[in-house]
């Protein structure tokens, strides 16, 4: 006997898709198996004809264009969304931006005023610009949104750079907007993915070492699949976490756990 999809019915903004690896194409991907009906968002036009390919195959027709930079462009999506829909019960926020000088080696020297500036405000600040845009949708139908975010948030490690702060306000805001509009019944998480190859991964320098690094010391001693963060997303986007909100959690095959691994030293060392 099938059961009834659990996000069956739901009605879901994805902003983030870039390409079949994005982690927003997986969460798009889970939410669409399991009976929402979807709407996309994405930055600009050079993705569009990509985006919109991907959207029909998921049988969604609203795919706007929406740099999360701009507050005009917000507004359009938000009145391109709203001439459809009454009510958001989901919303992914699944991007991020830092310009490729700033993640290279040396924190301190590459991070510039603008760097800091526009890392914070399309990687964090986006996700309070959503939320306040589509809050009257979401309050309605008692909604739930999820970020993405990244170990960097909260630990120091290479050519991450400025990233790091950025994720770690976008945490902090996924806090205050689950304070403040748990009372309207709307729900705010994060997930916190381990390394996946994807065009936004592959602009940092080293990923492929961060990933080989992950595969040796994570305690499941392997990286993780879009599909698991697009799983557990699922879970924080559905009734199955409905007394969850504020919440950062690990997709990461326990990695942000470890103290001290043995597995990383050079053959034949310590005693
Ligand atoms: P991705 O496929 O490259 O997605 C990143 C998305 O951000 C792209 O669609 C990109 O559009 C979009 N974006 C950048 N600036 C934007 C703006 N101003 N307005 C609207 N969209 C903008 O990479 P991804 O790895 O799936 O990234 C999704 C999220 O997961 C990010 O928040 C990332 O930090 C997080 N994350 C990724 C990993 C990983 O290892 N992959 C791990 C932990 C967390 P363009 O392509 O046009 O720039």
């Amino acid at each position: 006997m099938s059961r009834p999809g659990l996000a069956q019915g739901k009605k879901a903004l994805i902003a983030g898709v870039a390409s079949e690896r994005s982690l927003a194409w997986a969460i798009a991907q889970a939410l669409a198996r399991e009976g929402a009906e979807l709407a996309f968002s994405y930055q600009g036009e050079r993705l569009g004809e990509r985006v919109r390919a991907l959207a029909s195959e998921t049988g969604s027709t609203i795919v706007e264009a929406c740099d999360v930079g701009r507050d005009e462009d917000i507004e359009n999506l938000r009145q391109a969304v709203t001439r459809r829909w009454d009510r958001l019960d989901i919303l992914v926020h699944a991007l991020a931006f830092a310009p490729r000088e700033a993640l290279t080696e040396g924190f301190t020297d590459n991070t510039d005023r603008e760097a800091f500036r526009v890392a914070h405000d399309v990687s964090a600040y986006s996700l309070i610009g959503l939320v306040r845009a589509f809050r009257p949708l979401l309050a309605k139908a008692r909604g739930s949104v999820v970020t993405l975010s990244y170990l960097g948030a909260e630990r120091a490690l290479p050519n991450y750079n400025v990233m790091g702060p950025a994720k770690a306000s976008l945490e902090a805001s996924v806090r205050f907007l689950a304070f403040d509009l748990g009372p309207e019944g709307i729900r705010v998480n994060a997930v916190s993915a381990g390394p996946v190859k994807t065009l936004a991964a592959a602009g940092i320098p080293g990923f492929r070492r961060m990933l080989d690094h992950v595969q040796r010391t994570a305690p499941l001693r392997r990286s993780i699949t879009a599909e698991e963060v697009a799983n557990t997303a699922l879970f924080l986007l559905t009734d199955l976490s409905s007394g969850v909100t504020g919440e950062t959690l690990y997709v990461d095959a326990g990695y942000h756990i470890v103290g001290m691994s043995f597995e990383d030293d050079p053959p034949g060392g310590g005693g």
